[in-house]
């Protein structure tokens, strides 16, 4: 049974997503239209315009840009934690259909410093393991086909289960879920994955991924929300 590692994939974008975004939000204010914009816009003026937007609160032009990430190496609980994020669309490997014979797992790195907890924790993804086929194959036995049996099957697997996930999400809530998953408060997985998923959105448009930040990044509140539960990064308390 695998230790399964983070990958992430940028497989698909909208093309010149920076040059999108400038081109839908100086639309909104200009006599002409977007064939002229695009001859005169400049790269120094899509940085300006992008940043225009963001900061002003005009969002929906970077509702025009997609990203379809390919996610590989989370957990079912970083997975579940995800989908809650509703303005994306996702297709994840079903463990109806797949069989979990030998499944992959994730290990919190808290467990897997430490000999003694790695230990007990492969042990347990071992047990697991026997379980699901045990009854898979009791299953079978009874006249289940293969998928009836997987499906009832799979109720003994852990969240630490790996999963793959596909995901297109557009810039607008790309932002929006580093905002809270890029946060110290967010569990360590989700994130990795946005901490992963932002470097991949550097590469082709990095103004836009300046912007996946915490919440209490100056660019947004530029304090904590949180509290008590605060990280102490930065003050709790409005500048
Ligand atoms: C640190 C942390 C701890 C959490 N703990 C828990 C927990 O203990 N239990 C739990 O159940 N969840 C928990 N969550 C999940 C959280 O409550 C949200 O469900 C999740 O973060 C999705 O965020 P979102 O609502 O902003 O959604 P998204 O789906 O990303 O939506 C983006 C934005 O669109 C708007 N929007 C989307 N749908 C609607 C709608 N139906 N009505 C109005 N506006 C809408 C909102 O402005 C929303 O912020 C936690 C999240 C974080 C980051």
């Amino acid at each position: 049974m695998p230790e399964e590692q983070l990958r992430v994939i940028l497989l698909k974008y909208t093309p010149d997503p920076e040059e999108t975004i400038a081109l839908a939000g100086r639309l909104c204010y200009s006599r002409v239209g977007v064939p002229q914009l695009r001859e005169k816009l400049s790269p120094e003026m899509r940085e300006r315009l992008l940043k225009l937007l963001l900061e002003g609160g005009h969002h929906s032009p970077l509702e025009h840009v997609n990203f379809t990430f390919v996610v590989e190496g989370i957990s079912r609980a970083c997975s579940h934690q995800l989908v809650r994020h509703r303005l994306a669309s996702y297709s994840q490997q079903s463990q109806r259909y797949v069989s979990a014979k030998d499944f992959g797992y994730i290990i919190p790195p808290e467990i897997a410093k430490d000999d003694e907890l790695r230990a007990k924790f492969i042990e347990n993804m071992e047990r697991f393991a026997q379980s699901y086929e045990f009854y898979v194959e009791r299953l079978r036995a009874k006249g289940r086909t293969r998928e009836q049996a997987q499906e009832d099957a799979r109720f003994i697997l852990p969240n630490a289960a790996e999963t793959k996930i596909m995901m297109t999400m557009n810039a607008r809530e790309l932002i929006h879920v580093s905002n809270v998953r890029l946060c110290e408060r967010a569990q360590w997985e989700i994130r990795r994955l946005f901490e992963a998923i932002k470097e991949e959105v550097a590469k082709i448009a990095p103004t836009v991924a300046s912007y996946m930040v915490p919440k209490c990044d100056d660019k947004f509140l530029g304090y904590c929300p949180e509290g008590e539960m605060s990280c102490g990064r930065v003050p709790t308390r409005k500048p």
